[in-house]
């Protein structure tokens, strides 16, 4: 990627990367040593430049503190064999933090100032991409309210911010998953369609109910009836039943539109795989389970890419899935991505900028 914004960047006096266990990296604990900030006040966004990764000053009165006008994206950035840093799809992560901005009031961020600051903090931390196969950098952009004012209203100042972190090899065992009926994460015209902090933190109490009860995660459904499958814990989802990949659609504002679920899709009808993007009810799911015509099911998301379930818990009964054979969908679509995310399988959809 050419590089255009003269950014004012402020280096660390001393990294921290000689401190660093790469060998034993906790998804999200170390942030790599520098990070992206920009300023938005009277209407335009301003002061962009790169500075040592560290704390900020926040007033008590800070508007986000109280009424959480926050949102966030999450996408990985991988090394190849050459040594150049290869980013998935930013620009999907660009476009979907504006619409969750849109959802949130809150202003709308050109797509140079994301792209520009994205490459330039990656390709100046690039030494903190790990080189262990499988590992990669996540990549954090996120902003937020800045005004000091406690009376609920849209802030006129906000913060958008980028810290990186490297993650080590994500490999998902196959999960256990629990189809939520009383708890509801995301209703028609509400936020479930915008990654915003609040849907986040609304997850936190059912999730742990699930995970007392032996689960790792729930199948989330419909607020209204809880009879249709929407989302998996912080993953869209995918079945395959009697060899129709089936995934639920992302037009009813309730569903993330998960950048992972949309590669897939794609990758899925280059190869012909029937597909299916409605509503799977959750009694057709039951009767796939207890009859066995269910094949797959599987999460999509970037912490993991496919995370494969292994039992799922309807109506307060478990039912395991079958073993995968090598040539399952979930592990070639899998390998697919892998190969196109480190540059040994050709981007044909221009998925990757490389940095
Ligand atoms: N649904 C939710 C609620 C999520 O938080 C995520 C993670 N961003 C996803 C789905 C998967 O989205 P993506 O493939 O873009 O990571």
């Amino acid at each position: 990627m050419k590089t255009q914004l003269a950014l004012p960047i402020t280096k660390v006096q001393n990294s921290r990367l000689p401190e660093t266990d790469f060998s034993n990296l906790v998804f999200g604990r170390t942030i790599s040593d520098h990070m992206f900030v920009a300023d938005y006040k009277n209407g335009e966004w301003t002061d962009l430049r790169i500075e040592p990764y560290g704390p900020l000053s926040i007033n008590p009165a800070n508007a986000t503190l109280h009424y959480g006008q926050s949102i966030f994206e999450g996408m990985k950035a991988y090394r190849n064999d050459e040594g150049k840093i290869l980013v998935f799809r930013a620009n999907a992560n660009w476009k979907r933090l504006n619409e969750s901005a849109d959802r949130m009031c809150m202003p709308e961020l050109p797509e140079e100032i994301f792209m520009e600051g994205l490459a330039q903090l990656v390709d100046l931390d690039r030494d903190w991409v790990p080189k262990a196969k499988g590992a990669s950098l996540y990549v954090r952009p996120f902003m937020f309210a800045t005004d000091d004012y406690i009376g609920v209203k849209p802030s006129d100042t906000y913060k958008f911010i980028i810290l990186t972190c490297p993650v080590g090899n994500y490999y998902s065992k196959p999960v256990s998953v629990k189809v939520e009926t009383t708890f509801t994460r995301a209703t028609e015209g509400g936020t479930g369609a915008a990654k915003t902090a609040g849907n986040y933190a609304a997850s936190l109490y059912p999730a742990r109910q699930a995970q007392k009860a032996g689960y790792d995660q729930l199948l989330w459904t419909d607020g209204k009836s809880h009879s249709k499958i929407e989302e998996s814990g912080t993953m869209n989802i995918m079945f395959k039943i009697n060899g129709t990949l089936i995934t639920a659609p992302t037009n009813t504002g309730t569903i993330l539109k998960g950048i992972t679920r949309d590669s897939v899709i794609q990758l899925a009808k280059d190869w012909n795989e029937p597909l299916e993007e409605r509503f799977l009810t959750v009694s057709e799911l039951e009767t796939a389970l207890q009859n066995g015509t269910i094949e797959e099911a599987f999460g999509t998301g970037t912490a993991a890419t496919i995370a494969h379930v292994q039992r799922i818990n309807v109506n307060g009964k478990d039912y395991l899935l079958p073993n995968k054979s090598d040539d399952a969908f979930s592990h070639r679509v899998l390998a697919e991505l892998d190969g196109i995310k480190y540059g040994s399988i050709a981007d044909t959809h221009d998925w990757i900028i490389s940095i």
